[in-house]
């Protein structure tokens, strides 16, 4: 018998575990890609070339998101980013503040109000419009400087990019000093380890790592980005970030995507987002183990109306055509993984993945 009510305990803590079920199961960490530009038709190029064994596409959860920003029918990455990170739908150019120029919270600000760690990777410059709308409030997306300085304000524990310069103090063409205030200083005094390289990056054993690896955009694909660079910086930031019990979010951004799209260059296509989805593997693979870890991969915004005319799956090869070389209104995909994946499914407008990721992340407070 007693070894009976053994077993009925046993099955019974089974059985309560299986109810909860992996879709049900709260995150407590987030990982969100954004390949910047990424359409359906450059994921599929992208799992045409690659004989189809790509990381995200085959996840099992799939939709699509509107990207129209509030004064535009074809957003920019400044106004799609906004809506992803905050949840609120602002003018082009604008970096996490309404029209009328009042801040918006970011997710990463949340997530930092609830104890959880922060931090992002990219390929652009840090100062870019994607990774700044997660770490700055700023009316236009070009005042690189302003956003640089908000990385002195530890919006994010651990991150990587270019746009060195935007952080040491620079010289206007008259060949004065444009700003007497250095952010790097100011980053070593907040107790950031910065960083140059990746390989010093990746060495570092400080929980607060500032990588500043290029002077402003990294080097494409095309032109000798190291291509394990953005899966080995996925790969450290998860393990710095980790290290909280409470949790993280780290967003991650394919960022020449757009560039390719913007080129109407097809190989650039596939070269950035498979170099995204070698990231995404990474991160796919703590996912696995860790069980509390949502990843959402999507985009900003389309470029380049991009369309494949023909290609064959043998030869690993497609023929696409672009109609214009600026940014489309095209619903853009959605792809998720991990618990609360299910959220992500079917159209939903941009602001509306920023509330799923929010109602999983804080399921205590009261939806924004
Ligand atoms: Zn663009």
């Amino acid at each position: 018998m007693k070894i009976l009510s053994r077993i009925s305990f046993f099955l019974l803590i089974v059985l309560t575990l299986s109810a909860a079920g992996s879709d049900r199961r709260k995150p407590v960490n987030l990982i969100l890609f954004i390949g910047d530009g990424m359409g359906v038709s450059h994921v599929y190029a992208a799992m045409t070339v690659s004989g189809n064994s790509m990381t995200f596409p085959a996840f099992p959860v799939t939709g699509f998101s509107r990207t129209h920003s509030a004064n535009n029918y074809s957003t920019d990455s400044a106004a799609g980013g906004t809506a992803l990170a905050t949840g609120e739908k602002t003018n082009n150019r604008m970096i996490s503040m309404r029209p009328d120029s009042t801040v918006l919270v970011t997710l990463l600000e949340h997530a930092r109000a609830a104890g959880k760690s922060t931090g992002i990777v990219c390929t652009s410059s840090l100062t870019d419009a994607t990774p700044a709308v997660f770490t700055a409030h700023v009316p236009l997306r070009y005042d690189y400087r302003s956003i640089a300085d908000w990385y002195a304000s530890g919006a994010a524990e651990v991150f990587i990019g270019g746009g060195r310069k935007y952080f040491e103090p620079g010289v206007d063409s008259a060949g004065t000093v444009q700003r007497s205030e250095n952010v790097v200083l100011k980053l070593e005094r907040a107790g950031y380890d910065v960083t140059y390289d990746l390989e010093s990056f990746v060495a570092s054993r400080s929980g607060r790592i500032a990588g500043l690896v290029a002077d402003n955009d990294m080097p494409r694909m095309f032109e000798g980005r190291d291509p394990q660079y953005l899966a080995r910086a996925t790969a450290k930031a998860i393990e710095v970030l980790s290290r909280n019990p409470r949790g993280f979010v780290l967003m991650v951004e394919g960022s020449e995507i757009d560039d390719a799209g913007h080129n109407n260059s097809t190989s650039m296509v596939t070269n950035e987002i498979l170099d995204l989805d070698r990231a995404v593997a990474v991160a796919r693979k703590f996912a696995a183990d860790n069980g509390k870890t949502l990843i959402v991969v999507t985009a900003d915004h389309e470029t380049g109306g991009m369309s494949i005319i023909e290609g064959n799956l043998e030869k690993k090869e497609v023929d696409a055509a672009f109609s214009f070389e600026g940014h489309s209104g095209v619903m853009v995909p959605v792809f998720a993984y991990g618990p609360g994946a299910i959220e992500f499914t079917g159209i939903q407008d941009n602001t509306e993945i920023f509330h799923d990721m929010y109602r999983l992340l804080f399921p205590d407070k009261k939806r924004k």
